[in-house]
């Protein structure tokens, strides 16, 4: 048996050891390298002239920087909501899909009051077809603390920020920086995507040791005059021109300073970590009719599309079910029985880690009562106010 006192001293030991192996490797990403082809070298992220880089930035964003709703033009101070409001909307999506549900959405909620006001199944609405609907709700929750918190105020602190629901490093570097001109910084896939092309960096920029160095690389660029500006320089670059497949050397104003542009390796850079690969599952959609109109349900406060609606799924059962096996499940689930339903169709929805295939079956009830708070009966030419996914949309547009 181990006294305490011994296993204390391992686990101080392991910690020394975890920060030796830190440095090592620290150091070998940061390291001049060889370049195979062309012998040049990648530069430490120490020495990257973070001056230089800030400079570039700043002269091409003022000139190419896109017109977008939440940015502001001249002296005009940014309104930190509507910067919230689109940091939420971006994560994960992109700024030509978001601009037009921004402006939606801000037609309907212009203030964080107003956002704070409205029911939660009107911000999903508002939210509908962007995906990724857990933002929606964490926005609206964020609204309500800051309200009731906060005064109606948008923090200005990447330490408040990140207390909100949904706030995370990122967001908070960008309202922070954006909305309050805090050197914060702020790091997505785009920032990556630059900085380690622009230092040469070859580990996977998914593995924690080498998001620790970006995010010191982030850190030291956004410490400047304009550090939303500069922010923002970064990930529109990423975007409008060191995009992912082909990125743009010839007219990128950073092709000076760039470790792989000079060892030729702007396409194979970076690199990332093993994904797996997406787990496919099937999902059996039941059209159940009554008089014209269809059965919908809202699903659970968690996991995937929370709170949306959605023509009842079942989620569990095997691809080959046979019509039996559905009437089975709906008289479990919904306590009526139905007609055996016959297969109208069927399509694959692509989320990152799950390849879903989508059943859609027809039936109508035979017999018995639904289940108390089982759904609602809709027409399908009436749905504009039921948030629905959009597999769950396209499902309905099968049966118009
Ligand atoms: S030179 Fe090429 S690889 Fe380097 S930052 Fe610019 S677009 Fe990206």
């Amino acid at each position: 048996m181990l006294s305490r006192r011994t296993i204390t001293g391992y686990r101080t030991l392991h910690r020394i050891a975890t920060v030796l192996y830190t440095l090592h490797t620290l150091t070998l990403a940061t390291e001049p390298t060889r370049g195979k082809s062309t012998g040049t070298t990648a530069v430490t992220t120490a020495e990257v002239d973070i001056g230089k880089l800030q400079r570039a930035l700043l002269k091409w964003y003022d000139k190419h920087r896109r017109d977008l709703p939440w940015r502001v033009t001249g002296r005009t101070k940014p309104d930190p909501y509507r910067v919230l409001v689109s940091e939420f909307m971006l994560q994960q999506t992109q700024v030509a899909t978001v601009v037009e549900y921004f402006e939606r959405f801000i037609r309907r909620c212009a203030t964080v009051e107003s956002l704070a006001e409205v029911e939660e199944q009107e911000v999903l609405r508002l939210w509908q077809g962007l995906g990724y609907y857990r933002r929606a709700r964490n926005l609206w929750r964020a609204a309500k603390q800051i309200v009731d918190q906060h005064g109606g105020w948008v923090p200005d602190t990447v330490e408040e920020l990140m207390q909100l629901p949904g706030v995370g490093r990122y967001t908070a570097g960008a309202v922070a920086s954006i909305a309050y001109g805090k050197r914060a910084p702020l790091l997505d896939g785009n920032v990556a995507r630059v900085l380690a092309r622009v230092c040469g960096i070859d580990q996977p920029i998914d593995a924690g040791m080498t998001k620790t160095m970006l995010w010191g690389l982030a850190e030291r660029l956004a410490d400047t005059s304009r550090p939303g500006d500069v922010n923002q320089a970064v990930m529109e670059l990423g975007a409008l021109v060191c995009v992912p497949r082909s990125p743009g050397c010839d007219r990128c104003p950073l092709s000076g300073l760039c470790v792989a542009k000079a060892r030729g390796e702007a396409q194979r850079l970076p690199v990332r970590q093993p994904r797996k690969e997406p787990r496919s599952v099937t999902h059996h959609v039941l059209a159940l009719e009554r008089d014209g109109k269809y059965l919908f349900e809202q699903r659970p406060d968690t996991g995937m599309w929370s709170g949306m609606w959605q023509m009842p799924t079942a989620q569990g059962l095997a691809t080959s079910t046979k019509p039996g096996g559905l009437q089975r499940w709906a008289t479990k689930q919904l306590g009526v029985r139905v007609l055996p339903p016959h297969r109208v169709g069927w399509f694959v929805h692509q989320t990152t880690h799950r390849t879903i295939r989508f059943e859609l079956w027809a039936t109508s009830v035979q017999s018995g009562r639904l289940r108390r708070g089982a759904g609602s009966w809709r027409r399908l030419d009436r749905l504009d106010d039921l948030p629905l996914a959009n597999p769950q949309r396209r499902a309905v547009m099968m049966l118009m």
